[in-house]
């Protein structure tokens, strides 16, 4: 951390910030953001920016709020964070990487990625937010079991954390935020690369699938990494529909190729339960053709797809691994399944 870029930040911060004045090269006050500072005299400014070695913290005198500039614009400015934490970070690589990008003919923007770090070092684990956060609330509604909520995440600038680690993804300026980020990593190294994300609002599109430039071919995938596919492993359609079956990962696509399945006798596929969706039907039909064991869910389910079974109070973990079908008796089951 560098105390220069702490204040370059609190300078991008000072126009948003009432009352807002430098009373010394390491100190600069105002009316504080958090308390309002305060209702009765609007000139008040109980809020203060101190170096401390090299960094700065902030305080203030009226609700004895108190943080590091970093703790503060994670909390308050998402978007100023993530760049807050790159020009720390190009700062620590220091100038050999500077060097180096000088030498390249096109000057490729730098990236969480290019520098090594993994970008989800920039979101807060959905298990870490407070119970009336509504990424949380979000989780606790679609009864998402507490135990997986360590493994998604939660964006409040969703665009512009994507383009921090696949540039112009986005067009700046465009404002898509608060979404659950589902990600995906390599089931052989363990790195992230790219990752789903579902928005907390009732809007479209509902979800995004994103990988890097890089990996634009790898399947995308939520879960397979944690997947033990050398036992009985389940395959669904949806990321956050993963999270409630054991052994299970999402494939988030029907587009399915066939060869990025491991150890095919293993898997159940468990598409969504619509037999009056022709893709789906068509996909599983495809799927019994080349050997696949499907899940052909009862005929007295009406739950579109797992979650909605557990909001309904079923088992879907019992239900798949008790209704799986394959070869002939797929087929002749499917087409009576379809005509529901
Ligand atoms: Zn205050």
């Amino acid at each position: 951390m560098a105390a220069w870029i702490d204040r370059k930040f609190i300078n991008y911060l000072s126009p948003y910030l009432r009352n807002f004045k430098w009373s010394s090269d390491t100190t600069a006050r105002c009316s504080c953001p958090v308390c309002g500072d305060s209702k009765t005299n609007k000139f008040k400014t109980r809020f203060f920016f101190i170096q401390r070695d090299n960094n700065y913290t902030c305080f203030c005198h009226n609700c004895g709020y108190s943080n590091s500039l970093r703790g503060y614009l994670k909390e308050y400015n998402h978007a100023y964070y993530t760049e807050y934490l790159m020009d720390n970070l190009r700062e620590r690589v220091g100038n050999k990487s500077v060097a180096y990008n000088k030498d390249l003919k096109n000057d490729k923007q730098e990236t969480f990625t290019s520098l090594c770090l993994d970008p989800l070092t920039s979101l807060d684990k959905i298990s870490e937010l407070s119970d009336e956060h509504p990424g949380k609330l979000y989780c606790t509604q679609r009864l998402i079991p507490s135990n997986k909520l360590q493994l998604i995440y939660y964006s409040s600038a969703f665009t512009d954390w994507v383009n921090t680690w696949n540039p112009n993804k986005f067009t700046t300026g465009m404002l898509d935020e608060n979404r659950i980020i589902l990600p995906f990593f390599s089931s052989k190294t363990h790195e992230f690369f790219g990752c789903s994300a579902r928005t907390i609002l009732n809007k479209e599109p509902r979800y995004y699938n994103i990988l890097l430039e890089q990996e634009e071919d790898c399947p995308k995938f939520f879960g397979y990494d944690r997947v033990d596919t050398t036992r009985e492993y389940c395959l669904v359609e949806g990321s956050i529909d993963s999270l409630f079956v054991d052994n299970c990962a999402a494939m988030n696509t029907l587009a399915i190729n066939f060869k990025q399945i491991k150890n095919k006798e293993k898997c159940i596929i468990a598409l969504d339960n619509q037999p009056r969706h022709k893709e789906v039907v068509k996909t599983m039909a495809r799927l019994a053709s080349n050997g696949f064991n499907i899940c052909i869910w009862p005929e007295d389910i009406k739950e579109k797809d797992v979650n909605q079974m557990v909001i309904a109070g079923l088992d879907p973990n019992s239900i798949i691994y008790n209704n799986v079908y394959s070869g002939l008796a797929a087929k002749l089951k499917l087409v009576k399944w379809s005509k529901i």
